[in-house]
């Protein structure tokens, strides 16, 4: 055997593993994007799956084909399954439950930093609480909308 043919040999071993593994590497990338979606949906598949199955086992103990004992015994273990799944997809809703609370709270600190009162009281700056227009310093209603912006100073004094 010369170098040549075991460098071909190689070469051609290495393009048949390529082609090979290609599905397998395709189908790996394919899983990963849809995985981020897939766990609570496995769960509820899973569910799916063992009530098909006790309903089928319901099936056969009622056409008498598996007897009391055996039938007692396989829906007990898949009814303890099926709990188990349960309780899994229910972590996984208190789980959906506390981002989505954890959302809410940070959009409603995020309103409040947008709301606060543009309201200083240094003379400089001064802005209505209602409106947001500037007020003279001396003014004590706003002259846009009205508001009293003596009723908000011991609020600012506050902050
Ligand atoms: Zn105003």
């Amino acid at each position: 055997m010369t170098i040549g043919s075991i460098l071909l040999g190689l070469a051609l071993l290495i393009v048949v593993v390529l082609i090979l593994a290609r599905p397998l590497i395709l189908h790996g990338r394919h899983k990963s994007t849809i995985a981020p979606l897939s766990t609570r949906q496995q769960l509820l598949l899973r569910k799916e799956n063992l009530l098909n199955q006790i309903r089928a086992l319901d099936f056969d103990h009622d056409t008498k084909k598996i007897p009391d004992d055996v039938y007692t015994a396989q829906r007990t273990e898949l009814v303890a399954e099926t709990a188990e799944v349960l309780k899994q997809v229910d972590t996984l809703g208190t789980e959906d439950q506390a981002i989505y609370a954890e959302i809410e709270t940070a959009v409603a600190q995020l309103r409040q930093s947008n709301h606060q009162p543009v309201v200083s009281t240094n003379g400089k700056g001064r802005f209505c609480t209602n409106c947001g227009q500037p007020i003279d310093p001396g003014d004590n209603f706003c002259t846009s909308c009205g508001q009293d912006m003596r009723k908000q100073q011991p609020v600012l004094e506050n902050r």
